[in-house]
């Protein structure tokens, strides 16, 4: 009779090493239990399933680079009372990512933008799609120097292999020419083939500002906003909030 660890190398060699690594508990439950032949055989390939999958969402989670774990879970809507639970969970059933719509925050500092978008982000990946965290910042860094490097287009290539691209934060900063053309390059490959989720400090009437150029943030935005879900927030800076509930004392200004 072979013994479990040989069984479990003839499993691996199989690339099935879900089963391999819990074989000995697999069959410790089985034999607690009166599970069929069949339920046995079942049971080990869905072990493998359940392996596989956590595997991927790990890996698709480390991929995506987000600067902060933010569940939706711990999102809270009694404080953030512009936007509904029922609005967010209905972008979950992901229509937005298989239609090629974009999501788009739009708020103030504080107010949740970048947790939503996060939260969101995650559970995409959960579901099975590829996402990719940028800030815009950054996300101009990486276009400007592939652009130096004479390989923007290589670089907007590897980038619409994700099913969805976050963009935080566009706004903060005003955008140089050459950013803007970067950027309008981006937005162009992505428009109606992959998916942005968007955060943005900013009013799409304000954008000529950061824009540079009026003429370049038009054509920017039209293809953003076409076919895209919109959230206005408002509200307070839960940042504040938390730091007022810290250090408030009545009579006494709090040190920010
Ligand atoms: P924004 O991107 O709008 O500037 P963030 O999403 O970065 O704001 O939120 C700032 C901080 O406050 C983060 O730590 C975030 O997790 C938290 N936060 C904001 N709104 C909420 C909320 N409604 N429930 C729970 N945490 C929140
Ligand atoms: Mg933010």
């Amino acid at each position: 009779m072979p013994s479990i660890d040989q069984v479990a190398r003839q499993y691996r060699s199989l690339c099935l090493s879900g089963i391999a690594d819990y074989l000995e508990q697999l069959l410790s439950q089985v034999e607690a239990s009166d599970s069929s032949y069949l339920q046995f055989a079942d049971c080990l390939i869905r072990h493998e399933q359940q392996q596989r999958n956590s595997k991927r969402v790990e890996q698709s989670r480390r991929r995506a680079g987000f600067p902060l774990h933010k569940s939706l879970e711990e999102f809270d809507y009694r404080f953030q009372t512009t936007l509904s639970k029922r609005e967010v969970n209905s972008l979950l059933d992901f229509g937005f990512i298989d239609n090629r719509d974009n999501v788009v925050f739009i708020g103030p500092p504080g107010v949740g933008k970048t947790h939503l978008a996060i939260g969101i982000g995650l559970k995409a990946i959960e579901a099975g799609y590829k996402v990719s965290f940028h800030t815009a910042l950054g996300l101009m860094e990486t276009l400007e120097l592939a652009e130096l490097k004479g390989e923007l287009k290589k670089k907007i290539n590897q980038l619409l292999k994700f099913d969805c691209l976050i963009i935080d934060e566009l706004g903060y900063l005003p955008m140089n020419k050459q950013g803007m053309h970067n950027l309008f390059q981006l937005i162009n490959a992505l428009y109606e083939y992959r998916s942005i989720i968007l955060t943005t400090n900013k009013a799409f009437t304000d954008w000529g500002e950061f824009f540079f150029d009026e003429n370049v943030a038009v054509p920017i935005v039209d293809r953003i906003i076409h076919h895209s879900h919109i959230f206005m927030l408002g509200g307070e800076s839960y940042r504040l909030k938390a730091k007022l509930n810290n250090s408030y004392q009545p009579g006494k200004v709090a040190q920010f």
